[in-house]
């Protein structure tokens, strides 16, 4: 059996979705009820997306348990994110945010109820009141099942209008015209084997975020970062891929998370000594400031001997005071979480924990309509890729910037993935005919399956995944070091040198998951070298990207944790061709009010 282009067979929509989680599944909507013919693919069945993991809550500043408005949430999404966050994007995600969520409620997503009725709202990580004064409660929860209860509702609505789910197939190569255009992609149909080309007016990227490029990680095994690598390969830069956020409470030894909303409910932190040890590091939002400040505090303690259990390396999470009422009526899967993975009776004993990899703050580069856009020159940086949209944890639009606040995704989720699908169905409409395909649509495709196919000896594919998050967590870390991060990429660059001659022991077509891990490969060695080749250039603090030589410099005293604004407000672009970086500015400039200046971030 051999891949080859006349049996790669060619079929025709408007539009073609990769992913279905949230972000997919909410712009699958829009362009379902618009009547366009969508092809929404994934590698697993919908509602096994990553989404469906998130626990504590999407935010929104409904008001409904204590004062808020969308300036408050506005100001508090650019502190958290160091100012790298783009101010237009963050003014349009914070005032669509009561419209969304009120929305997905009347889609019939099953949030807690207040007694009068009202969406239940938690107070979370780095959202507070009166900037900055208090903690304020504004993530709108399910319980902690929240991103399940989500993306259910969001398949039934889908359902209703009849979306079309192409369930395991594997996207694996945008297709690009001589004018740049994106004109369609190809994909695998696991179950035959057989390669398509998906040909389309628009390709849309909702693949999320590839937290498996390192070893301990709160993510799914699927978050491989496919769309990152596809857009990489096609010639796309990845934006701001050197931060990467901790959450500070992964159950200790197993990597899976214990939300944020436990401290949202009164959970607290902590050391060796019985100390609440965030009183000293945060004195105003305590075990509530926000997760990098939270996991760098959480080490720094570690790393000072106040670490807990035999080894003195995790610190403990306390929830027996809340009470088991309200822990089982507003945390019950934390509960099981506890028995299952750290053999803890959280409503009777403290549990381990540490910071684990969670979530990628940067991401394929787009502006607030979902267009993937690229930089020309020095003064247009923002021009669209035509028939090119990205949304969710794999775009960088960039709201999140060097760190984000918890339940800002799900909210980016709906946000981009509502506003994205208004987009396409403006432009698909006024687009009467689909563009060409160029001679060899498929030719990147079946270059890289050909090379599989006949490979005979090399490295397996899942040794060298091991290698690189093996690299990844080791030169990548909550603290990182500019020789280490040296290191880092000089291992990252061998080991992608070795993912050419990654060999294929069963060359079978059909249900191949080897095939697929192996084609996995390419997207991870994309997203860690993109990582560790930008986080080795950013020299300063800002955000999850921490490095002990810029922590204190000596001309810029005014940041006491090493950001330099003078030289960094700026984001980074990736390129895979080449492995070049290059830069381009920080949108200050919000959409109608004014800006918010940077300044010291304390909490
Ligand atoms: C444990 C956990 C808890 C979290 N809790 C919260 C929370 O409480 N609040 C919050 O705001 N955020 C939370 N987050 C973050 C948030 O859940 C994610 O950022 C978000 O759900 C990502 O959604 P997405 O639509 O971008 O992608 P995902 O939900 O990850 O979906 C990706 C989709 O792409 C598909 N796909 C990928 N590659 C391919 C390919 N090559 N071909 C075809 N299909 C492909 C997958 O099959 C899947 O359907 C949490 C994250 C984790 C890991």
């Amino acid at each position: 059996m051999s891949y080859t282009k006349a049996n790669t067979i060619t079929r025709k929509f408007d539009v073609v979705i990769i992913g279905a989680g949230g972000s997919g599944m909410r712009a699958a909507l829009e362009l379902s009820r618009a009547g366009l013919s969508v092809a929404s693919l994934s590698k697993v069945f919908p509602t096994r997306s990553h989404t469906v993991a998130a626990q504590g809550g999407v935010s929104a500043s409904l008001g409904n348990m204590s004062e808020d408005n969308w300036h408050y949430h506005f100001y508090d999404t650019i502190k958290g994110s160091d100012w790298l966050g783009d101010q237009d994007a963050i003014e349009f995600m914070c005032r669509e945010a009561p419209k969304v969520v009120v929305e997905l409620e009347h889609f019939g997503m099953p949030f807690d109820r207040n007694p009068d009725g009202t969406i239940y709202q938690r107070p979370f990580g780095g959202h507070t009141a009166n900037y900055g004064e208090k903690p304020v409660q504004r993530a709108c929860a399910a319980a902690d099942r929240t991103g399940h209860a989500m993306l259910h509702t969001l398949y039934q609505q889908n359902v209703k209008e009849k979306t079309n789910f192409f369930v395991e197939w594997m996207a694996l190569d945008l297709i690009r015209d001589e004018d740049g255009d994106v004109v369609g992609v190809t994909a695998l149909e696991l179950e035959t084997g057989d390669l398509y080309i998906l040909q389309a007016k628009a390709v849309l990227l909702a693949t999320g975020g590839a937290g498996r490029i390192f070893a301990a990680s709160t993510n799914a095994f699927i978050n491989t970062g496919d769309g990152l690598g596809m857009a990489a390969r096609a010639g796309i830069p990845l934006q701001d891929m050197e931060f990467w956020q901790f959450h500070p409470t992964g159950v200790a030894g197993a990597g899976v998370l214990l939300t944020e909303g436990c401290r949202g409910e009164g959970a607290v932190l902590i050391n060796s000594e019985g100390e609440r040890f965030m009183e000293r590091y945060a004195p105003t939002l305590k075990d509530l400031a926000p997760r990098d400040f939270v996991s760098r505090s959480m080490d720094q303690e570690i790393k000072e001997g106040r670490g807990c259990g035999p080894n003195k390396d995790y610190v403990y999470m306390k929830l027996d005071h809340l009470g088991a009422d309200t822990i089982h009526k507003r945390l019950p899967s934390v509960y099981e979480i506890g028995v299952n993975f750290a053999n803890v009776d959280i409503t009777k004993e403290m549990i381990p924990v540490v910071p684990t990899i969670h979530y990628q703050m940067g991401g394929i580069p787009t502006n607030i309509n979902g267009q993937v856009v690229i930089k020309k020159s020095e003064a247009d940086y923002k021009v669209p890729v035509q028939g090119l949209y990205a949304v969710g944890e794999c775009a960088a639009v960039s709201v999140h910037g060097a760190n984000r606040l918890g339940t800002n995704s799900l909210l980016d989720l709906l946000v981009f993935g509502k506003s994205a699908g208004k987009h396409i169905v403006q432009t698909v409409r006024n687009q009467a005919e689909h563009k060409p395909l160029p001679a060899d649509a498929a030719g990147r495709t079946l270059a890289r399956l050909g090379r599989l196919q006949e490979s005979k000896s090399g490295e397996y594919s899942q040794d060298i995944a091991q290698q690189i998050r093996t690299s990844m967590q080791q030169h990548a870390a909550v603290f990182r070091t500019q020789a280490s991060m040296d290191e880092g990429v000089l291992k990252i660059n061998a080991i992608r040198e070795k993912v050419g001659s990654v060999t294929l022991k069963d060359k079978s077509k059909v249900w191949n998951t080897a095939r697929m891990e192996a084609l996995e490969v390419d997207n991870l060695i994309e997203v860690a070298q993109a990582t560790m080749t930008s986080a080795a250039a950013r020299q300063e603090c800002r955000g999850a990207h921490t490095v002990y030589d810029y922590e204190h410099p000596a001309d810029h005293h005014e940041f006491p944790l090493g950001r330099n604004d003078k030289e960094w407000l700026k984001h980074t672009l990736w390129y895979s061709q080449g492995n070049r970086l290059d830069y381009k500015p920080v949108n200050l400039k919000p959409l109608t009010v004014d800006t918010i200046p940077p300044k010291v971030r304390t909490f």
